[in-house]
């Protein structure tokens, strides 16, 4: 590929300088220019800059010549001519977003709602995310620790050992965090350590568990797949009987199945409590676990897509030893949520959604434009 300019007048360290629009290219192409050879520069998203890079001494030459560019190799070429566009980019908006992500994942389920009006901002097979019925690991456990904080029923505070091996009723529950000291509700949080959560629904009394999640609109009908073509299903909740049932149903293994709307409707519930009452030691530490999971925890990989995120990840299956599916759901930007993403993979991990949600949010109206 050949660029010409049209003016050498325009120097850079007594260079010639070129301005060729493109968008979404990376930020350092190797070019050669006459006997110059340097990197093409990204300058903005719309607009990067060739500069010939020469002593003071070339410069009265360069200012005379007609800048011919080589850009080297067919896959560098192919690049500009074709990755990179020569119309101006459009603005980010979620459906693109979602777009790119789900070229990805294309099975993903995706969901992005509007934390402030509930309203549905984007989505990737939308009737399946109505009607997906799946068990949701460990993206329940921020739903649990907020409502059971928030009622005064839990210190965050306590802390509790763990040995990261757990296995109740058959199921192999053992965690995947760092050995770590005895941890407290905002570690074992951003950790999603497995022995935390079974220690706290130890504590819980018959019924109180489905008292917890029945505001949070994650046992019912959202609404928001209306006008499609499809029933929205409601969530598959069995009472919990037993204290290792509790257990189960608390780490989202057992006894509840949730479809990936009502998973998104909850975390905006979720959204809007947090907002409601920022200082509360609730919200302090459930909004510091979302954090630090996607910051180092078991949702690290959310928080690569340059949006700053809160969020949990979740993978279960439907059985015991059978294939695993995965959940994300996270709030962005973390500081001042405006929107909820969820993701599930009906094959994966939830570190695997985080990372469809990473990509999403990188091409997201959140993402700041590069300086
Ligand atoms: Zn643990």
């Amino acid at each position: 590929m050949i660029v010409e300019s049209p003016d050498c007048s325009a120097g850079l360290l007594g260079g010639c300088r070129v301005g060729i629009l493109v968008h979404a290219c990376p930020s350092l192409i190797p070019y050669s220019c006459g006997r110059h050879t340097g990197l093409i520069e990204l300058g903005n998203p719309l607009l990067i800059f060739v500069s010939c890079w020469g002593s003071k001494t070339d410069n009265s030459a360069m200012e005379n010549c007609r800048v011919r560019i080589a850009v080297r190799g067919t896959a560098l070429a192919a690049l500009l001519a074709g990755a990179c566009s020569l119309s101006a980019a459009p603005a980010p908006n979620w459906p693109a977003a979602v777009a790119h992500a789900a070229r990805l994942a294309p099975e993903a389920r995706i969901v992005v709602l509007d934390v402030a009006t509930g309203k549905l901002l984007a989505a990737n097979h939308l009737a399946d995310a109505a009607r997906t019925l799946a068990a949701p690991g460990s993206a329940l456990k921020p739903l649990v620790l907020y409502g059971l904080t928030a009622a005064g029923r839990w210190d965050p505070s306590r802390r509790i050992a763990c040995t990261r091996k757990l296995a109740i009723a058959g199921h192999a529950l053992d965690c995947s965090h760092p050995l770590a000291d005895p941890m407290e509700a905002r570690q074992a949080l951003g950790w999603s350590c497995n022995t935390y959560f079974a220690a706290l629904a130890a504590t819980l009394k018959p019924g109180e568990l489905r008292g917890l999640l029945a505001p949070t609109g994650l046992l019912g009908q959202t609404g928001l797949a209306a006008g499609e073509a499809t029933a929205e299903a409601v969530a598959d909740w069995g009472e919990p009987h037993s204290a290792g049932k509790n257990s189960l149903a608390v780490l989202g293994v057992e006894g509840i199945r949730v479809t990936p709307l009502e998973l998104a409707a909850a975390y905006r519930w979720l959204a809007l409590q947090l907002a409601a009452h920022p200082s509360t030691v609730a919200a302090l530490t459930v909004r510091g676990g979302l954090a630090d999971s996607a910051s180092f925890g078991m949702a690290e990989a959310a928080g690569m897509g340059g949006v700053p995120v809160a969020g949990k990840t979740g993978t279960a299956s439907l059985a015991a030893g059978s294939q695993t599916h995965g959940w994300f759901a996270g709030l962005a930007p973390a500081d001042a949520p405006s929107v909820v993403v969820a993701v599930y993979l009906p094959a994966g991990h939830g570190a695997d959604a985080a990372r469809v949600a990473a990509e999403l949010l990188a091409r997201s109206p959140l993402r700041k434009p590069r300086p």
